[in-house]
């Protein structure tokens, strides 16, 4: 089943042709491997995020294992300046793979707006003038029309925010799924991409139906009956919200608190029980993890015109939209997500860029005037509507820099006390401890997903590790997402996928693999992101963590500097850096 086709598409010349990279994928087994030896390679340093490439890549196992459902993005962020790398689900993998693409690598730019129909061998260039403006829906819609045929099929595409260089747009895959954070959306409307559609027709055989067939069940009923993904099955990680709340790590109000008054209202069990309409998942993937609820939408302000509207959720989005902005109802949460979704913008940053407003009003930091006569109260959900609105079309100089992300807000206004961001990039819905702390500061995309270190704090509230331990485990957490990344292999099925059963899942496909090989490139890998950072003027050295997270209590209580430098000092150890 080798794997090493590069489709490379040049947007400045608007030509494309197939590279034979068999090479890349034997060294860096594929997905974030091969993803970043091609970003490296093809990315002079610091070149602006328009003129880097994005690359899409998939791995060996997608297409053929439940939960194997991943594509990876890589690019220049433009929120951070660094490096940019963004996981999406949804029908992507499967349709470039049966299209007879491993990875798809978009270089240049374009002068005027365009889509790319990507059949099979064939790549086509079409102009998108009459797209430009609109939603993320409508233009779903419409570049669903434009693309019938035959085949497996994926669609992404930008909304405003994109084309606005709001620095955290996002990129909707398939209506469901997301290429969310760090601003790929924005780099594809720099380069005046508004969407791609990719379809493929291909077959491949497997070396033995009957091995292969085995070996798929064996996968199935770990994920279907052995309870391992029952987390993501039944409510979805928005279970997240009481047991957070509970642990006093749910951050409220601009993590200015850690319990929310409101969690009830907003709880995984709230949504399950009053607006959750079906499960959607990802192809290939039993697990319908993708939580999606009904908001009723009153289009006409006479009574007259009504309608329902789909809206995926998840904990990261219900806090950010939620707790985080004081915001304590189903409905409330859902048209904020829905608002960000349409606009295209990432729901992560938003929420913390409209948490830090707040409270930077509240302190007199900006005045009415310049947030263009809205006053942000937490919990004014219709506030925060129209907020989102002039962050995607930003009518003043406050939104406009608001759009560049909240390391540019608190340059600009100050307010660095309560601006809770890892290198630029907005956080993540989790204050746990220390470990969360650092794993966020060192992770590759400063993200709770390079290394889970709030899992590793809510482990050691029961049985204490010393600050060494602490570091050697985030640094083995990197590496081995690493490899599952190169793999790409859905993060929330890692309790399934343990060594044994990849290196069997491998061979059955035909490659042989050892453990000490996929963590020497799981290893290798990271090296090479880091070698980009470095490149782009990331340095460990000059790292500090949010002031506000070692301000308020954790589970773990007060985290103090040297706890964070010593767990920095173990994990640079374990990494050799
Ligand atoms: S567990 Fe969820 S996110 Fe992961 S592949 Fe399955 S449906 Fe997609």
């Amino acid at each position: 089943m080798n794997q090493g086709k590069v489709l490379h598409i040049d947007l400045s010349s608007q030509t494309s042709e197939t590279m034979e990279r068999y090479d890349l994928f034997e060294k860096y087994i594929g997905g974030v491997g091969v993803a970043s030896k091609l970003l490296l390679d093809n990315t002079p340093p610091n070149t602006n995020y328009e003129d880097a490439p994005i690359i899409f890549a998939t791995g060996p196992l997608n297409m053929f294992y439940p939960c194997c459902a991943k594509t990876v993005a890589l690019f220049k962020s433009p929120l951070t300046d660094n490096l940019g790398e963004s996981y999406a689900g949804g029908k992507l993998s499967m349709a470039m793979r049966l299209a007879g693409h491993d990875v798809i690598m978009i270089t240049g730019k374009l002068e005027k707006p365009h889509y790319l129909l990507i059949q099979d061998d064939s790549v086509e260039f079409r102009n998108a003038h009459a797209l430009w403006g609109l939603s993320t829906r409508a233009t779903g819609r419409i570049l669903k029309e434009k693309s019938p045929g035959e085949g497996k099929r994926s669609i992404l595409r930008i909304g405003v925010a994109g084309e606005n260089q709001v620095r955290y747009a996002m990129v909707v895959v398939d209506t469901i799924r997301h290429f969310g954070r760090l601003g790929l959306g924005c780099v594809m409307g720099a380069k005046k991409l508004k969407g791609l559609v990719i379809t493929g027709t291909r077959n491949y055989k497997v070396p033995s139906v009957k091995s292969y067939r085995t070996e798929y069940m064996k996968i199935h009923e770990l994920v279907m009956r052995t309870g391992r993904m029952d987390k993501y099955d039944i409510l979805g990680t928005s279970v997240n919200i009481l047991t957070l709340n509970e642990m006093q790590a749910l951050p409220t109000r601009n993590f200015s608190s850690f319990t929310f008054e409101g969690a009830e209202g907003i709880s995984g069990e709230q949504f399950a029980d009053n607006v959750l309409v079906g499960k959607s998942a990802c192809v290939p993937c039993p697990i319908g993890c993708i939580h999606i609820a009904q908001l009723r939408v009153q289009f006409d302000s006479k009574h007259r015109d009504y309608g329902t509207i789909y809206v995926p959720y998840d904990y990261e989005l219900i806090y950010a939209f939620g707790s985080n902005l004081g915001i304590g109802g189903t409905e409330d949460v859902l048209q904020m997500i829905e608002r960000a979704d349409v606009r295209g913008l990432d729901a992560i940053s938003s929420g913390v860029v409209l948490g830090w407003t707040t409270e930077a009003y509240n302190k007199g930091l900006v005045t009415t005037e310049e947030l263009d006569g809205l006053i942000p109260r937490w919990g004014d959900t219709s506030v925060y509507l129209k907020m989102l609105d002039n962050i995607t079309t930003h009518p003043n100089e406050f939104y406009r820099i608001a759009g560049l992300g909240i390391h540019a807000l608190e340059k600009r206004y100050g307010g660095s006390e309560f601006a809770v961001h890892f290198e630029g990039n907005e956080a993540t819905g989790y204050h746990t401890g220390p470990a969360n702390i650092v794993g966020h500061m060192v992770g590759i995309r400063h993200s709770h997903l390079d290394n889970a270190g709030y899992s590793i704090d809510q482990k050691t509230l029961s049985k204490p590790l010393t600050n060494v331990e602490v570091g050697k485990l985030l640094a083995e957490e990197d590496t081995w997402r690493t490899v599952l990344n190169s793999l790409i292999i859905c993060l929330f099925a890692r309790p399934v996928f343990t060594p044994d059963v990849v290196l069997s899942a491998l061979k059955i496909l035909g490659e042989e693999r050892t453990v000490e090989e996929l963590n020497r490139i799981g290893e290798e890998v990271f090296h090479l992101k880091v070698q980009f950072k470095s490149q782009e003027g990331f340095s460990l050295d000059t790292l500090s963590p949010p002031a506000r997270l070692l301000e308020r209590l954790s589970p773990h209580g007060r985290v103090e500097k040297s706890t964070v430098e010593e767990i920095i000092s173990s994990w640079r150890n374990s990494h050799d850096l």
